[in-house]
Order: C-alpha cells, then structure tokens, then sequence
C-alpha cells in the first residue's frame, strides 16, 4: 500500500484530472487532484492512480495534466499504481467525449470500452491467442491476386487517396450499389496505406455474419489482422488488445466496439454499413460508433469512409449538404446487372384463396431454381414477426407475465418463450382464460416456412439460420459455406442473410413479409425496411446467370417498397427528408429519449408526470424555450421485467444545452440520439 504523503508536500503548478472509478453518477467523473513532489515528473496522462475520494481511497486515470496557479487546496494524488501509461490519452479522450455526449460517467465508459482483463490485472499474461475459425481458414489459402480496379472504383479511391497523404481528416460516404465493389476499394486503400506505415480500423456490423468479408481482408493482409470478434474469452480480448496498442497488428476488424481499438497510428477508419442498427448500443453507454469514429477521425487527423449501398438518411443529408464528401458507385462490378425486383401483392393471393406464406409466383421461381441446379434465398423480416398464440374463442394472446409482450411460439420445442426476458412455459392445451380447446399459434416464423418449403419441395436441400441455430460463434460460417459449396439448394432466414452474401450461385431471392417491419414506432422504420429489401435484393445477380427478386408484401404502394422495387435510394431518401422535415425528425432535429422504470404502475406514471414537468420549467428557466419536452407516454415496451416504463423526450437542436437539466437518478435510463 502506498504511504500516505503530506499535505505541505503538495507542489504548485500542475494539477491532475483523474477519471475516478467511483461510481458517483457524476456526469464527468473528471476530478481535479494535486501532484505531491515525489510525484513530480513521475504522474503521466493515462496512467492509473489512487487517489483519495470522500473518506474512500479509490482508483483512477489520470486523463489530463494541467498547469494551474491555486493547487493547495487540491487532495494530492496517493500512488502511482503503474510506471508505463496504459491507456493511450486518445483513447481516454474518446472516453470523455462519449461520457459528455451521451450522459454518462466517464469511469462507467472506461469500464465498458477497456476490457477487464486490461484495467485489473497488475501483470500483463500472455496466453496463447486461439485463433477465429475464420482467420485460421485464410491463413491457409492461397493469397489472392490483387483485382484491377474499374473506372468508377479508382476514381473514389483516388479522392480518398488525397485526403489519405495529405493526412487531412475527412468523411467520405461512399455510397455503392450492392456487389459494386466498395469492399475492393477498401482493401485497394489499405493496400497504399500499409505501405506506407499507416494502420486502419475497419467497422463492421456483426462479425459473425460476415465470415466472407474477413476472409478477404485476411487473405490480402496476412499476419497483419486483429479481428475482434464476439467469441472471444475475456483472456483473449485483453491479449488482442495488448497486441494492438503495441503496433503488432495494422488493421483491426470488428463490431462497433473497435472503434475503441488502441491503434497507434491510425490513419483510415472503414465503416461498412454505416446505417446499421448494429453500431448503436443498446446498453450503457448508449453510443453510435460512427459518431465516436468521427471524433477519432477529427482528433487523428484520420479519414472516415462511411460505406453503404443504402446510406441512413442522416448520412447521405451530411454529404449532400454538409462538409462530408460523397462518392458514388451506381453499378455493379464486371459489368453485372442489378437484378429485376417483382412486388407481389399479397392481397391478391388471399382473394384467390391461395393461403401458402409464400406466393404462386415465389413457388414457382423457387422450383424454376431447382429444376436449374441454382440456389434460392428466402428472407423472413425478424421485425414485427412472431409466432404467437391466440385463442380463437375469446381472442386472448398469451403474454409474458413479466413483459408486455406476446410470448413466441418455438414449435421445435413445443413451448413459448419470452424474447425480452427469457421466461418459458409449456405450451397450454387449452386457453388459460376462457378453458377453450381452440388455442393455436398465429403469423409465421422462419420454421413454419421451412416446413412450408420441405413440404413443397420435399427433393430440396433447405437450410435455415435464425437466432435460434446460430447457437454457437460459427453456425453462420458453416451455413454460409455449405451454401457456397453447393451443398443446398433454399435457405431460409431472418436478417442475418439479409447482408453482405456474394453467392453466384442465388438465382431466386423471395422477401417473404416486406411490411412488417413498417409499422413500428420508430421514425427509422421506413428507413430500415428500404435498406432491407434493397441489401436482400442484392444478393441475386452475383453471376451472369439470369435471377429475380420477389418482394410480398401488403402495402405495395409504401415508398420504402416502391423504391425499392427499382433499387432508388435517391428516390427514396428525397421523399423520406420530407417526412423527416414535416414531422421534426433528424437530420433536421435531436432527440434524447429518458425512460424511467418503476414496479408500482402509478408510482411510474406519477414519477414521470412530475420529471417531465421539472424538465419544462428548468428548460424554461435556462431560456431554452426553443427545445421541446414531450410525455411522458407508455414506453413502446410498457412492461419490462415487471417494471412499469414511461418516456419523456426531448426534440430539438443543439439538446446538449439542455444536459444538466437531464434526469439521472434511480430508475431512470437515458438514450442520447436513439435509433
Ligand atoms: P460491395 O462491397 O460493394 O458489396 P464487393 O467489393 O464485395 O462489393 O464486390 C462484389 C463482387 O465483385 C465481389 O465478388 C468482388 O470480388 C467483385 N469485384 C469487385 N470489384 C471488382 C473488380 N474491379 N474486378 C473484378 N471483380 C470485382
Ligand atoms: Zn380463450
Ligand atoms: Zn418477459
């Protein structure tokens, strides 16, 4: 244990500001501490120390050093607990920057974006890195011959080139048609830039479901890849992180949280389907790793290409008017084409009695396939579906007893399952209100199609991939593999075989429910459900063989699906700004959402009335009358876990004005530009 030092030992002149892992709730979490003479010269910005805090004695980093003329009535710091900083000051920079956006204290930020291993363990172990399948696989191939970039992709990379050697922080969108080679240019980039010394970060929304694209990273830069994947023990992490923040790997891959990457040089940070769901955190901190990227970018002198072939609206507004730059790649490489998409009207189908979740004419492009020895990809939209159980009597729905949400009918278990929280029960024989016989599971999943499937196709070699087969870190991988290799000829799936797939042998891509996804309360739902249809549709036409897309749905004149029918973002990003401008949504406003959780259902409301009132009155008080207060209303999930929850949001520009009036006490939870 550290002696303690005397307060007259305490030098003026520099003061520490030290993240402390206290726990306090503050919203900085940044204190200032003095530096005692033997300390002088020694104390170094992201070191950790102790230092005292109340009547405790605590940990924390040191996140800055600055000069300062009154010290003395400063508590100095008590210890130095490591000679050599270990976190990097960029990345308790990015910390600070996190905790102050997106209202959370910063020693809860540190927690989350350092592994464990990394802040506890004293002595740094070096275990033995068990490799991810997919590493270990490319290892073994062959290297790749480098692909001659076409006209279009050369002309993007050589603007990204610019910017790149010029060391000058820019954001480019690069927005490409699916299959128009975007990933190319990325590797093209890395290529120049490794050369010449430099390292890179490359964003991707689920490892897991992109074993193909790490592959080809790590075929074109072997040996030179950390790939942070989810499988990783807690060992491993912090081994993959002590390799990165010693300059052993030049290129990181990984889900949002890489952005997080101890990389020393980075000058290139890749994010590929910047429009992903995926890169917010739905836990705390509730961060967008695009944004954190374009802090990282700003503070590094780094550039930042936001790759999609269907950009967020807010991303391509940035580019299209603001200081970003956009890029575009509106065909397909070698000179395919986009293939034709059909919508077909499922209201039709129910007039002409037809009662199969998959339509005529999807039945009868799906046997087209077969009788041709080519594959089909059939894509089950996951949101807003459920299979549930409805007596057909009194019409009740079986719902979780602790959430207000229908249970899910898995009918490989016989049993109903909580989504939210978990709790099953035994599928009941008769209604558990009414005591009918009549009780029965409604809407599809994706095994009732895959029964439908076998059972129309009963020669058919079928696959199916869903949360509940990817039950182990590779399942997708093999899926994938078997598909490419041939081994089956229909897969059927949920959003994990909506993206990123380059399958020359698909010839059939059937989106079995478009429009379900679109009648969520969420300003993004049109958004999603366009970036959806239009990445399933890309997974067709990957060769010169001749392929269609068929889109059901029950809302044929809905813009996302009109849209996408031609493979229009341009369309549908001009009619979806309007609605954005019309109803006050982003790009055009913020929003922070504040929900608050209480078990008592009055106290809930009661709590929250009282909150969104206080709200009202401090921003008026601070003369912010421009910033909307609305709620509070039921939570779109009302009941979670048993407790009751309630919203109150705030819309409005510039929201940070209004952070220290933002409620942060118990049962409150807050979500800083939710999506
Ligand atoms: P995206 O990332 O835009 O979906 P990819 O980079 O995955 O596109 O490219 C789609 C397919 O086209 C891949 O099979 C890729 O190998 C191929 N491809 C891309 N660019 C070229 C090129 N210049 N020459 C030959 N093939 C290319
Ligand atoms: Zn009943
Ligand atoms: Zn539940």
């Amino acid at each position: 244990m550290p002696a303690a030092i005397a307060e007259t030992d305490v030098a003026a002149g520099t003061v520490a500001q030290v993240a402390v892992e206290a726990r306090v709730g503050s919203l900085s979490g940044l204190f200032d501490y003095a530096i005692p003479h033997d300390l002088t010269g020694v104390v170094r910005v992201g070191q950790r120390v102790r230092v005292p805090f109340g009547k405790r004695s605590v940990m924390g980093f040191v996140y800055a050093l600055q000069p300062a003329a009154a010290v003395l009535e400063l508590k100095p710091i008590e210890a130095v607990i490591d000679q050599e900083p270990m976190l990097p000051a960029l990345l308790l920079e990015l910390a600070a920057l996190v905790a102050d956006h997106y209202v959370v204290p910063i020693d809860e930020v540190i927690r989350a974006i350092v592994p464990a291993r990394v802040r506890a363990v004293v002595k740094r172990t070096a275990r033995r890195r068990r490799q991810s399948r997919i590493l270990k696989q490319a290892g073994s191939l062959p290297p790749v011959a480098t692909v001659v970039l076409e006209p279009e992709q050369q002309a993007a990379r050589e603007r990204i080139d610019v910017a790149l050697r010029r060391q000058e922080s820019q954001v480019f969108l690069l927005h490409g048609v699916t299959g128009s080679g975007k990933t190319e240019v990325y590797l093209a980039l890395l290529e120049d830039l490794l050369e010449r010394g430099g390292q890179a970060l490359v964003l991707v929304p689920d490892i897991a479901l992109t074993p193909q694209t790490v592959a080809r990273y790590a075929a074109r830069f072997p040996g030179r890849i950390a790939v942070l994947h989810s499988a990783l023990t807690e060992a491993e992490r912090a081994a993959e992180w002590w390799r990165i923040r010693r300059g052993e790997a030049d290129i990181v891959i990984g889900p949002r949280a890489a952005v997080f990457a101890p990389l020393p040089r980075v000058r290139l940070i890749v994010i590929d389907e910047e429009e992903s769901s995926a890169y917010k955190q739905e836990r705390l901190p509730r961060y967008h790793a695009p944004t954190v990227a374009r802090w990282l970018a700003q503070r590094t002198r780094a550039v930042l290409i936001l790759g999609s072939a269907t950009p967020s609206v807010v991303a391509y507004h940035a580019a299209v008017t603001g200081t970003d730059h956009l890029l575009e790649l509106p065909h397909r490489a070698q000179g395919l084409p986009l293939p034709p998409v059909t919508i077909v009207d499922m209201r039709q189908e129910i007039a002409a009695e037809h009662r199969s979740p998959l339509s005529r004419a999807l039945q009868s492009a799906i046997a087209g396939s077969l009788a041709r020895h080519e594959q089909s990809i059939l894509f089950l939209n996951r949101r807003g579906l459920s299979t549930f159980v409805m007596c057909r009597d009194c019409g009740v729905v079986r719902e979780c007893p602790h959430c207000s949400v229908a249970l899910v009918y898995h009918a490989a278990l016989n049993r109903l399952q909580c989504h939210y929280c978990a709790t099953t029960e035994a599928m009941p024989r008769r209604c558990p209100a009414c005591g009918s016989r009549f009780i029965k599971s409604f809407g599809i999943g994706t095994e009732r199609v895959e029964q439908e499937v076998r059972s129309l196709f009963p020669a058919a070699r079928v696959l199916r991939l869903d949360r509940d087969v990817m039950r182990t870190a590779d399942a997708a991988d093999v899926v994938f593999e078997r598909m490419a290799a041939g081994e089956a000829d229909i897969l059927v799936g949920t959003q994990m075989v909506a993206k990123g797939l380059d399958l020359p042998g698909v010839t059939t891509v059937g989106v079995v429910n478009a429009d379900t996804g679109l009648h969520f309360p969420d300003y993004r739902s049109a958004e999603r459900t366009f970036s959806l249809l239009t990445q399933v549709a890309g997974r067709a036409g990957r060769s010169t063989r001749a392929s269609q897309v068929l889109i059901q749905t029950y809302t044929p004149e809905h813009p996302a699906i009109r849209h996408a029918r031609y493979h229009d973002y341009r369309g549908f990003y001009r009619e979806e700004l309007e609605v954005r401008r019309a109803y006050r949504f982003p790009p055009f406003t913020e929003l922070i959402v504040a929900t608050y959780g209480h078990r008592d259902q009055q106290r809930a409301e009661r709590d929250a009335r009282a909150m969104a009132e206080h709200l009202s009155a401090t921003i008026a008080l601070l003369k912010l009358g421009d910033i909307q207060v609305l709620g509070p209303s039921p939570a779109f999930l009302y009941r979670l876990k048993d407790e009751f929850r309630f919203e109150v949001t705030l819309k409005g520009a510039d929201l940070h004005r209004a952070a220290q009036a933002l409620p942060r006490g118990r049962g409150w939870s807050l979500d800083v530009d939710p999506m």
